[in-house]
């Protein structure tokens, strides 16, 4: 008979894990509290004006790098290639300020594309080409971790403001000073330096529940997991050589669990289990501090909007201007003609006003900025607990947690990785194989 693991949580991670569990012939058991599975990455409802559309709960970028999530996606059905539209790494802004990677191997796509840059000072250019040697020779690592403002002192201004702060923000979701430099260096040898596949823009066409969730569910399905959606863990317990996992009074059993949750979900229910030996992961956990994100949804008469699917742009909370990235939906996938989403990372300035006068601000910087007119409606959509805060030197508690057969992943799993996608999918899969090399084969 299979060995039975129990999932906790049908976000990317616990799908990614659930996935992996399967295809090494456990049973699994997957539970969310949510109706859908697809957790901080779903698609959402979203009312404009007179009408419906499907959309996202919060806009999302992907790269290149992501290979562990294409390779999964693939796995599901999913093909990248039609699902995702594929960029080479461009930096746009509305004004002309252009840096664009060259489809040539790496180093040469980046020097190619700081040659072929528009509306960048010479000296940016330079700066970019010598702190990149400089990274890559030292192979992106520090002594020791610190702010990631301290890899730009000195640097010129115009492109930290265009540059290192946007790719901070849109990777990390906070602010240089409040980043982790190691984990910043992490994710630019991954994607920017590593070549223009790596490097290169994903954006999900349709939604993120058709781009995995969706599919992966179905997957799942088909090979036998039980899905269960609608249940919220509330207690774990250990009994002899089991775990007792507690959904509203529905008492199941497994050989192993894995919480793929975020933080804030995994420490309560650590400390539910009462042992000893997880006092001190249970308060790493405690101690993670999360980001928010804002996506403002703007509908318009006509279509297309842009002349590009996405462009960067610039930002100025001190003067009501919010919107970091803008992107027209309707040029990914017709059936959101008219619709575009703006992205606001580390968003807590942002949401601290009204929803109303938010889109109000960022209608006005699109109108300034690319002379769009008024918009016929908008929505803003604020999660408050958007990624975890990748501060230097923050330390989670690692996959095997000091209980027998008990398993992390998500973002409150230690990792290389800041909250994102590829690192929740990562931290899944290296729960998977950390339950099979524990338990061994079926
Ligand atoms: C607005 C926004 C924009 C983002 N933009 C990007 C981006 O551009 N690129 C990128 O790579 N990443 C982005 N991210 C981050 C990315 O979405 C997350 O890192 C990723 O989705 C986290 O997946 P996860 O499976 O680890 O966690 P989650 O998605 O949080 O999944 C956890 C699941 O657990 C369930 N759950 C919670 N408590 C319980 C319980 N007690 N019992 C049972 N189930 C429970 C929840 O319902 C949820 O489904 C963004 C996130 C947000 C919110």
């Amino acid at each position: 008979m299979s060995r039975r693991v129990s999932v906790i949580g049908a976000g990317w991670s616990g799908l990614a894990c659930a996935l992996e569990l399967l295809a090494r012939g456990f049973a699994v058991t997957l539970l969310d509290a949510a109706p859908q599975p697809g957790g901080r990455a779903r698609a959402v409802t979203v009312r404009l004006g007179d009408r419906s559309f499907r959309l996202d709960n919060g806009q999302h970028l992907m790269v290149g790098a992501y290979s562990e999530t294409l390779r999964l996606m693939s796995r599901v059905g999913v093909d990248p290639q039609a699902a995702l539209l594929r960029l080479p790494f461009e930096l746009r802004y509305p004004d002309g300020f252009l840096l664009q990677a060259r489809r040539l191997p790496a180093p040469l796509h980046l020097a190619c594309g700081l040659l072929t840059a528009r509306g960048v000072a010479w000296a940016d250019r330079r700066h970019v080409a010598a702190f990149a040697l400089h990274w890559r020779r030292r192979g992106w690592t520090l002594a020791e971790d610190g702010p990631a403002s301290g890899l730009f002192d000195g640097a010129p201004a115009q492109i930290v403001r265009r540059l290192w702060r946007p790719l901070c923000l849109a990777a990390l979701n906070v602010e240089l000073h409040q980043a982790s430099a190691q984990v910043l260096l992490a994710v630019l040898r991954d994607s920017l330096a590593a070549g223009s596949r790596a490097a290169d823009l994903l954006i999900p066409r349709r939604d993120l529940t058709d781009a995995f969730a969706g599919p992966a569910r179905a997957a799942l399905q088909a090979g036998g997991a039980d899905i269960r959606l609608r249940s919220p863990v509330q207690r774990l317990a250990r009994q002899g050589s089991c775990w007792r996992i507690d959904s509203r009074g529905t008492l199941g059993e497994a050989e192993a669990v894995v919480l793929a949750l975020p933080p804030e979900r995994a420490a309560p229910l650590l400390a539910s289990a009462d042992l000893a030996e997880l006092a001190a992961a249970t308060a790493l956990l405690r101690a993670v501090d999360s980001a928010p994100i804002a996506t403002v949804y703007l509908r318009y008469a006509a279509d297309p909007r842009l002349p590009w699917p996405a462009s960067a742009l610039l930002d100025d909370p001190s003067t009501g201007r919010f919107g970091q990235w803008v992107f027209d939906r309707g040029r990914l996938d017709q059936a959101n003609a008219g619709v575009l989403s703006v992205v606001i990372s580390a968003a807590g300035e942002a949401l601290a006003g009204s929803a109303e006068a938010l889109a109000t601000s960022v209608a006005r910087q699109l109108s300034a900025e690319i002379g769009l007119p008024s918009p016929l409606a908008t929505a803003v959509l604020a999660e408050k607990r958007a990624t975890i805060v990748p501060s230097p030197g923050l330390q989670r508690p690692s996959t095997r947690l000091p209980a027998a057969s008990l398993y992390l992943a998500g973002d409150s799993a230690a990792g290389e990785y800041p909250s994102t996608l590829e690192g929740s999918v990562r931290a899944g899969i290296a729960a998977a194989q950390a339950v099979a090399a524990d338990l061994g084969p079926r």
